[in-house]
């Protein structure tokens, strides 16, 4: 890397030895993000975009250290990978002695141990006491791709349910699944067929209001699948149990044991995509158990190897089975440095109880966003669970119309102050906070405390 002559001294590495504080040495970003930033200009596409200005050195509990020497609160987790922490010990300590052994050799080739340790573990972790069989691949979209094929070779059937505000990722079937066209979709077509698109249970923009948002939402969706498509055609329905890109919807209560109830009537398999919400992040090791959900399939991938890149579907036996053999996999699916990843990471969140963690930080960051609530007519509605929370703005007290513009004014404030937040939402309008699992209660409230100050500059008190 070109730096200039000042460049400051950077840390060697990573992970939890990183002073956990927040500290500034230059503006954001500053000079050497910013050679970065023209080098990346003439060098990368720019359809590929980026929420924070500044390039990564080193991170590490809830610290990124960017390449000019700035210390920054990370609220966002790389988009709820890195639970565990960035370069977690045991995470660096098992990739080093994976990759030392072997990087790959492709599991459709010569298979290797890991790979069924991972599947052993995701039959043990994900709710439901019956036969489960596993397929690991490489990313969330690849995994909910595969959980389709999956569910059409066991049912016979072709058409896929999947919900408003959705995001599924971004390969042609998934942008098919996914809700939002700017940006994900805009230019990209056509899209794979047989994809039907339901209302969501959203208690806070639910006609009839959020009370008996569940049962409303449940029915309406029910009637739609009977009428519009027939349940006897329907292959699957995927849905995330809280929404990630959507805008951290969590759905009204009762809805997805209803939509469960009737899958299971109508012989459609519910598939639960936890891409974002498994591993502990809403405080439950997945979130179809805060409702008691069995799923038939679910997909898994961000938080399940410590920022290495790993998916997997994981369902009933007779199912998973049910393609004919060669029909799943892929070169680089469950590579051996990735499973390696995956069993360290695991065995943190189980050992260390980080879903107790993320509960803890539900209680200490849900006051202080309701409080925010109180005091601006914009903060519109404070939702979430575990450490997957979110604050959606809106034009002014009373008003549900959509504040993209005000909710990225917010976001670039916490930005320039060094304090990574993540925007979502169907409307760009909801702010929302993935701290890793790991960050000290001393950080996220140093971290609370920017995103107030930057609500005080820019929304206005009620
Ligand atoms: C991120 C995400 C995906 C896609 O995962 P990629 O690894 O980006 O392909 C799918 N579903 C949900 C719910 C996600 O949050």
């Amino acid at each position: 890397m070109d730096a200039p002559l000042d460049a400051p001294l950077l840390p060697g590495r990573g992970g939890p030895g990183l002073p956990q504080a927040r500290r500034l040495v230059t503006e954001i970003p500053g000079p050497c993000s910013r050679a970065l930033a023209q080098r990346r200009a003439r060098s990368v596409a720019r359809g590929v975009s980026s929420t924070m200005p500044v390039f990564a050195h080193a991170a590490g509990g809830g610290i990124l250290v960017d390449v000019d020497g700035n210390a920054l609160i990370d609220l966002g987790s790389g988009i709820a990978v890195t639970g565990v922490g960035n370069a977690a010990d045991d995470v660096v300590a098992a990739v080093a002695e994976q990759a030392g052994r072997f990087t790959h050799t492709c599991f459709m080739v010569t298979p290797y141990a890991e790979y069924v340790g991972v599947c052993e573990a995701l039959a043990r972790l994900t709710p439901g006491g019956h036969e489960k069989r596993s397929a690991l691949f490489t990313s969330g979209a690849e995994a909910v791709e595969n959980a389709v094929k999956i569910a059409r070779s066991a049912t016979g059937r072709d058409a896929v349910v999947v919900f408003e505000h959705a995001y599924h990722g971004r390969t042609n079937l998934t942008m098919a699944m996914t809700a939002k066209a700017m940006p994900y979709k805009a230019g990209f077509g056509p899209f794979a067929p047989e994809i039907y698109r339901m209302p969501l249970a959203y208690p806070f923009r639910w006609p009839g209001g959020p009370e008996r948002c569940g049962e409303q939402a449940a029915a309406q969706v029910i009637d739609l699948i009977r009428t519009e498509i027939g349940a006897g055609a329907v292959a699957a329905l995927v849905i995330e149990p809280i929404q990630g890109e959507g805008g951290f919807v969590v759905p009204g209560t009762g809805f997805l044991p209803r939509l469960a109830e009737f899958c299971a009537d109508a012989g459609i398999l519910f598939v639960a995509d936890e891409v974002q919400t498994g591993f502990a992040r809403t405080g439950a090791m997945f979130a179809c158990e805060h409702e008691d959900i069995v799923p038939d399939l679910i997909v898994t991938a961000k938080g399940i190897a410590g920022g290495l890149p790993l998916s997997a579907v994981t369902g009933r036996a007779e199912i998973m089975d049910a393609p004919q053999v060669g029909g799943l996999g892929g070169t680089f699916g469950g590579s051996p440095v990735a499973c390696a990843a995956a069993l360290a990471a695991i065995n943190l969140i189980e050992s260390a109880d980080l879903a107790a963690r993320a509960r803890h930080i539900a209680e200490l960051t849900l006051p202080r966003l309701h409080a925010l609530g109180d005091r601006y007519g914009a903060i519109g509605d404070v939702r979430g669970r575990g450490a997957m929370l979110a604050v959606e703005l809106v034009r002014g007290p009373g008003d549900h119309t959509p504040d993209r513009a005000t909710a990225a004014a917010v976001a670039a404030a916490c930005h320039r102050r060094g304090l990574i937040v993540l925007s979502a939402g169907t409307w760009g309008n909801v702010l929302r906070l993935l701290p890793p699992f790991v960050i000290t209660d001393d950080l996220l409230l140093e971290g609370l405390d920017v995103l107030a100050e930057a609500c005080a500059e820019v929304l206005a008190p009620r």
